[in-house]
């Protein structure tokens, strides 16, 4: 018996915890592989602008202050993976999923719309290390530049390079709000990487970003997901 080709990764998944670098990543992959990026916040944003019938079911749920129900966010990406920035050239179905599933009866509720990923990329990085990056966060409440107290730090201490404005530390960047959401991460998220580890990849997200990226590159590029800019591609990996 000849070995099962495992199938190419074009239905990606992004998993990590907040302050892991997911966004830098799904940029980049948006950028080089034409991976159309699909967020839950869009998506819900968009089907109620639109009015489609799953939009006006989530918009009475988000109105009377409910979580709008897996069911119905797996039937949201359903409608919005069959628009043509989703599809290859040959019509395969290609996306990157990004905050969502967050939970097992979520991911299992992906499965049942058929939409499970092929690849699970997992930026691994630890507590210590996020707390530091999300906790030196300083933003200026009067232009919104954002600053951060070892990686961009601002010319004068405590004051906005653009405006003068004195920076704040967001009730959100402080370390109780991280850490309230890193639980929250490990508890509801954490199962995910067992319950993919079929298909799961981890990348030490706490490296140089370009070294995370690269990695992040030659993984898709080995698991074979279409390359839409293969010269770009080539000079990430070199
Ligand atoms: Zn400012």
């Amino acid at each position: 018996m000849s070995p099962v080709k495992p199938q190419p990764a074009n239905r990606i998944i992004l998993l990590g915890a907040p302050g892991a670098g997911k966004g830098t990543v799904a940029k980049a992959l948006v950028d080089l592989f034409g991976l159309s990026h699909l967020s839950t916040g869009d998506m819900l944003r968009a089907a109620v602008a639109a009015g489609t019938p799953l939009g006006v079911q989530a918009k009475s749920f988000m109105d009377a202050g409910a979580l709008v129900p897996d069911e119905l966010m797996v039937g949201l990406i359903a409608d919005r993976v069959q628009q043509p920035d989703c599809k290859s050239p040959s019509g395969v179905v290609r996306f990157l999923l990004d905050g969502f599933p967050r939970t097992l009866p979520q991911a299992d509720a992906l499965d049942a719309g058929q939409l499970g990923p092929d690849l699970v990329v997992y930026l691994a990085v630890d507590d210590a290390i996020i707390v530091d990056r999300l906790c030196g966060r300083r933003t200026c409440p009067g232009c919104g530049s954002p600053f951060h107290i070892h990686f961009a730090p601002p010319k004068v201490d405590g004051i906005c390079d653009r405006c003068g404005t004195a920076l704040v530390h967001r009730s959100d960047d402080q370390e109780a709000a991280i850490r309230k959401r890193l639980e929250a991460f490990h508890r509801q998220t954490g199962p995910l990487v067992g319950r993919y580890a079929a298909c799961l990849v981890t990348i030490d997200g706490a490296q140089a970003p370009a070294d995370v990226l690269a990695q992040v590159v030659r993984t898709l590029r080995a698991r074979g997901a279409i390359v839409e800019n293969a010269g770009q591609t080539a000079n990430v990996v070199s």
